[in-house]
């Protein structure tokens, strides 16, 4: 923990000292991840990250921040918060900002960027990119994508099309994003939606924008919150032990999100949550199946909320939100069908 507090102060610099106006003003801020690690070293820190790549400075006059250095899987809500935060007050002091690069490790990219999505209420794009290698491996893809990050986030067709995140040349919205390989650089694909357009080297191509409400148009105003609604993830498997459920149930969540099988069935251990009254807490079903969507309402007079096509991790973040607006299913549904 005292490791954590150490790495959120916030250390800042410019890196390009020689201010161009023809260019645009980025900030980077830098979170650590693959994208800032050597193999067997500890993570390299944010200045060092970005200097290590000079061709940035080509397209854009950069400032970096280094904001925290962790493994993404270390992510949490409350880092999410202050990060949030402090993209405010960066936008606040630098109104010359085009955009905002955020550096993450690919394991939490769906949810921090989907998390952004929701609640970085201004039309100021936020773009955000890993790496699947090391950068002292052979064929590195952090440099070409960060660089590639920087080219998407400058072009006037970002503006309007939520946080998005470029790796391997593709640009995925936030709410589509998808980690599906463990170690290739195509690791990330965008749902079945498809991917917002790709990165090439000659030009960025858009082929569609996001259907959903994200940022400037979200109605999830954070900002003064100090901490998020706790909501806990179960996944159901065959022969669930009603005790499991019990234990969610009894935790000091406010809402729980039931990871189902393919279209929302459920085992025989989660069933009792169909006998709860409207009055408990929130209970969100979430396919783990990735293609497809849930298909019919949520039931009357019980706690549940389908998640629609919202896998089960985005789901908690799309309802932790919700928790902030109200406790009401039918109300929160209307939520789910939304964003
Ligand atoms: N360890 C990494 C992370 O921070 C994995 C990655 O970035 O690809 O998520």
């Amino acid at each position: 923990m005292k490791k954590l507090l150490f790495l959120f102060f916030i250390f800042s610099s410019f890196y390009s000292h020689s201010q161009n106006s023809d260019k645009p003003n980025v900030l980077i801020i830098t979170t650590g991840g693959t994208i800032a690690s050597k193999t067997n070293a500890p993570l390299v820190e944010g200045n060092e990250l970005i200097q290590a790549i000079p061709e940035l400075t080509q397209y854009a006059n950069i400032e970096v921040e280094e904001f925290v250095r962790v493994g993404s899987s270390k992510m949490t809500p409350a880092i999410w918060l202050s990060m949030l935060k402090r993209i405010r007050t960066s936008i606040e002091e630098r109104s010359d900002l085009k955009c905002i690069i955020i550096t993450h490790g690919t394991d939490t990219m769906e949810e921090t960027a989907f998390f952004l999505n929701l609640t970085h209420l201004s039309a100021i794009p936020i773009i955000m990119v890993g790496s699947m290698r090391s950068s002292n491996e052979i064929s590195a893809d952090g440099p070409a994508n960060l660089l590639n990050a920087i080219r998407v986030g400058t072009s006037p067709e970002a503006v309007g099309k939520g946080v998005l995140v470029v790796l391997n040349e593709n640009i995925s919205a936030a709410r589509d994003l998808l980690k599906t390989h463990n170690r290739r650089v195509d690791a990330f694909k965008s749902t079945e939606r498809g991917f917002l357009g790709l990165v090439d080297p000659e030009k960025v191509v858009f082929y569609r924008s996001p259907k959903n409400i994200h940022t400037d148009r979200s109605e999830f105003d954070i900002y003064d919150l100090d901490s998020l609604p706790v909501v806990d993830v179960i996944k159901d498997f065959a022969g669930l032990d009603g005790d499991i459920l019990d234990y969610f149930l009894n935790r000091t969540n406010q809402g729980l999100v039931v990871s189902s099988f393919a279209g929302g069935r459920v085992s025989n251990g989660i069933m009792p949550i169909f006998d709860l009254p409207a009055s408990h807490k929130p209970i969100v079903i979430s396919s783990s199946i990735k293609g497809g969507r849930i298909m019919g309402a949520n039931p009357n007079g019980t706690p549940v909320v389908i998640a629609n096509d919202l896998p089960a991790n985005k789901a908690r973040i799309l309802l932790m939100l919700a928790l902030t607006k109200s406790n009401n299913p039918e109300e929160i549904q209307l939520i789910f069908n939304k964003y």
